[in-house]
């Protein structure tokens, strides 16, 4: 077996020490085919955690238009293409009406930060609001909203209320609709607070099915409700789809899953199937305020190759009828797990939408957060050749969140290895 210890103390020279890795021992892989990546001894792993790969690793269909748009222009965007035109239209045209319009940029951190400051320009507000288990990006601005891991930000402009879930509810006992209350009564406060300091509600931004919050069941009605409370204090509604989007539920967007209708949206991740792009769609009036404001530009974003490998992705999701793989599928696979939730007494609860699934890992008999036992379960998947994560508000959520043409023979395979890890931990 190779050993990486050499790698990885040259890799703390050359990255400094602190650059994150994945697992107890950290994976040295190699190359990458389907839903599959492969170490450098050849051992195959089946990757169900990368949402970046979204149609596959190496995709020949991606790798094939990347090369031909490389080999015949590739150049900034102070030129009339077609290619990006078409792209971009096509991009707005996955929403309703309300959205015309897109902005491409080469992050998700970068299309959120186009998002807020738009909002800002179109209310003359300042005031952010966000949850407070919450991750955007890594910009000085965007990371100001983040929570997860971090102290809470001094931002005077962000507010963030606690984000809704039935599993461990902020009050014992409620029916949903009164929990609803509950979490709405958080959000009022939050913009009641901002009102208060001045700073005014520009937007609220949120994952549209809070996958990083660890993504729970919200209580019925929340997200359309908050919404309409924002708008009715003047401000916009940004949908974060970096990973909620791109038919990661089955539908193209999180937000049709939990039923609200955005002002802007941003995606990012899949949409270059690893080359760098994103987006923030919204109204012409709003991208065009934005663009008189600030003359946007951004050297690698908006090229005839975004637009050439954004289409290519595009065309893979709908030739393969994805959506329909990712419903019939992710079904099956939350089904299988959640009746495994009975039998074992360190599954609090198993969530998620499509193929982007959440099992909260916990001690009984109170159901407390158990990280240590959810980094277990991910090493020994790992060790079985299923490379997951853990993430939520505590930490304690085994993620599962395969490539769109993750398969139900491959689902198989992986509950053997779930009831293996399960087995043996509880030994
Ligand atoms: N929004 C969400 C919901 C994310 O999860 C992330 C990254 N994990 C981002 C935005 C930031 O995207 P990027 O790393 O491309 O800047």
């Amino acid at each position: 077996m190779t050993d990486n210890t050499t790698l990885l103390a040259r890799r703390n020279r050359a990255l400094g020490a602190g650059a994150p890795l994945f697992y107890e021992h950290p994976l040295h892989i190699v190359r990458g085919e389907g839903c599959c990546v492969y170490d450098a001894d050849g051992r195959r792993y089946v990757d169900m955690y990368n949402n970046v790969p979204c149609v596959g690793h190496a995709n020949p269909a991606v790798v094939e238009a990347m090369a031909r748009q490389q080999g015949t222009l590739n150049v900034h965007s102070r030129y009339l293409h077609e290619g990006v035109v078409e792209f971009c239209e096509r991009l707005a045209a996955l929403h309703g009406p309300e959205i015309e319009s897109v902005i491409l940029s080469c992050s998700g951190t970068e299309a959120n930060e186009i998002a807020l400051r738009m909002a800002r320009f179109a209310t003359g507000k300042r005031g952010i609001l966000c949850t407070d288990a919450t991750y955007h990006g890594n910009s000085e601005l965007i990371s100001s909203l983040n929570r997860l891991g971090q102290s809470p930000s001094s931002n005077p402009s962000v507010r963030a209320f606690t984000f809704p879930e039935k599993f461990r509810p902020i009050a014992p006992g409620l029916s949903e609709a009164a929990l609803c209350e509950a979490y709405l009564d958080k959000l009022e406060c939050a913009i009641g607070n901002l009102n208060a300091s001045g700073e005014g509600v520009a937007a609220m931004i949120v994952c549209s099915i809070l996958a990083n919050e660890g993504l729970p069941d919200i209580p019925a009605g929340f997200m359309p409700r908050a919404a309409a409370m924002v708008r009715e204090a003047g401000g916009l509604i940004i949908a974060d789809e970096v990973q909620a989007g791109y038919a990661r539920t089955g539908h193209w967007w999180g937000y049709e899953v939990t039923g609200f209708s955005p002002d802007i949206v941003v995606t990012g991740k899949p949409m270059g199937n690893g080359l760098p792009l994103a987006a923030t769609a919204a109204s012409r009036a709003l991208v065009e305020t934005f663009r008189a404001r600030t003359r946007y530009f951004n050297t690698f974003a908006s090229s005839p190759l975004q637009a050439a490998v954004g289409m290519a992705v595009l065309d893979e999701i709908e030739q393969r009828n994805l959506r329909d793989n990712v419903t019939s599928v992710g079904t099956a696979l939350k089904a299988a797990l959640t009746q495994r939730k009975g039998a074992s007494d360190t599954i609090g609860d198993v969530r998620g939408h499509g193929l982007f699934i959440g099992v909260e890992m916990v001690k009984r008999p109170d159901s407390a957060p158990d990280v240590f036992l959810a980094r277990q379960v991910i090493n020994r998947l790992k060790d079985k050749g299923f490379l997951t994560s853990n993430a939520g508000a505590h930490a304690n959520v085994v993620k599962i969140r395969p490539p769109l043409p993750f398969s139900q023979a491959d689902a198989a395979e992986f509950l053997l290895a779930w009831d293996d890890t399960i087995a043996e931990l509880a030994a």
